[in-house]
């Protein structure tokens, strides 16, 4: 891989008391890759996203992104500490991170939920940030939606405003954890094609999915997780078309039985 990748993420252990939920997971992602994630439900996906933009402090091993340690600085006596609030935040506006249920804020319109956080995070003017917001529903098909309120919305517009209201803050990475998996099957298609157009422009994607079409079709490489833990990682090819391990064998047949 050259230069430095967006994600490096090594040996990450995570517990929730007893419970082991990420036993020593290792990703890497390069700029412009798209990674999509795959695995049983439990295995640890959500989580490790989580971690990625440190909504979930680790237990183990290292996170850095684009080169800077996520939630950590070197202290002076040479150990890692915790950020403060505003260092993390910073971090934060650098990940936009796309949740399977959209989370808009209910109260405010379409074009404020895309301009809040340009206008607080990185103080931009009104105008300029509108602006940006209307371009950026032009490049998910809903121009005309800028006034309306979330939930008069279908649950594929609302989530390709919350894909909107994430770029706008010009984020390095973007991570979407099941973004259609709440979907009704008919406005999936429109989220997946906004995704497919965004890593065919160069954004560095780390998409946990179970659409599989969508990951044969659009990733450079993909992982599969089990029990916490990456089973198999590849080109889509080869994971689907020769998987090297059986419990990526296990899975596929249980998901593509569908
Ligand atoms: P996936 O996204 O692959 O379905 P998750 O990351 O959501 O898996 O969950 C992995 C495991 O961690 C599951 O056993 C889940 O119950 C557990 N888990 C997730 N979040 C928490 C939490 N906040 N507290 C305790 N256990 C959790
Ligand atoms: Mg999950």
């Amino acid at each position: 891989m050259s230069g430095i990748p967006i994600v490096d993420a090594r040996d990450v252990v995570k517990r929730f008391g007893e419970h082991e939920v990420l036993s020593g997971v290792s990703l890497e992602v390069a700029p412009s890759e798209t990674v999509c994630i795959i695995g049983p439900s439990g295995s640890g996906k959500t989580t490790f996203l989580r971690c990625l933009n440190r909504l979930e402090s680790i237990d183990g091993g290292t996170i850095e992104i684009a080169g800077e340690r996520i939630g950590t600085q070197l202290g002076s006596d040479g150990r890692q500490q915790r950020i403060g609030k505003q260092e993390l935040a910073a971090q934060r506006a650098e990940i936009g991170f796309v949740f399977q249920r959209f989370n808009l804020w209910p109260q405010l319109s379409v074009l404020e939920n895309i301009t809040l956080g340009p206008r607080k995070v990185r103080g931009r003017s009104r105008e300029d940030a509108e602006a940006q917001a209307r371009e950026l529903l032009r490049k998910v098909g809903l121009e005309d939606k800028a006034h309306a309120y979330p939930k008069l919305l279908s649950g594929g517009q609302q989530q390709r405003v919350a894909i909107a209201r994430a770029l706008a803050m010009q984020p390095r990475l973007m991570l979407f954890d099941e973004p259609t998996s709440a979907l009704d099957p008919e406005t999936i298609g429109e989220v997946l094609d906004v995704m497919r157009t965004l890593s065919s422009e160069g954004m560095t994607m780390v998409v946990v999915t179970h659409e599989m079409g969508f990951a044969r079709q659009v990733a450079n490489r993909v992982v599969v997780m089990d029990r916490g833990a990456v089973v198999e990682v590849g080109p889509p090819d080869q994971v689907f078309g020769a998987p090297r391990e059986e419990r990526t064998r296990e899975f596929l047949s249980k998901v593509l039985a569908h």
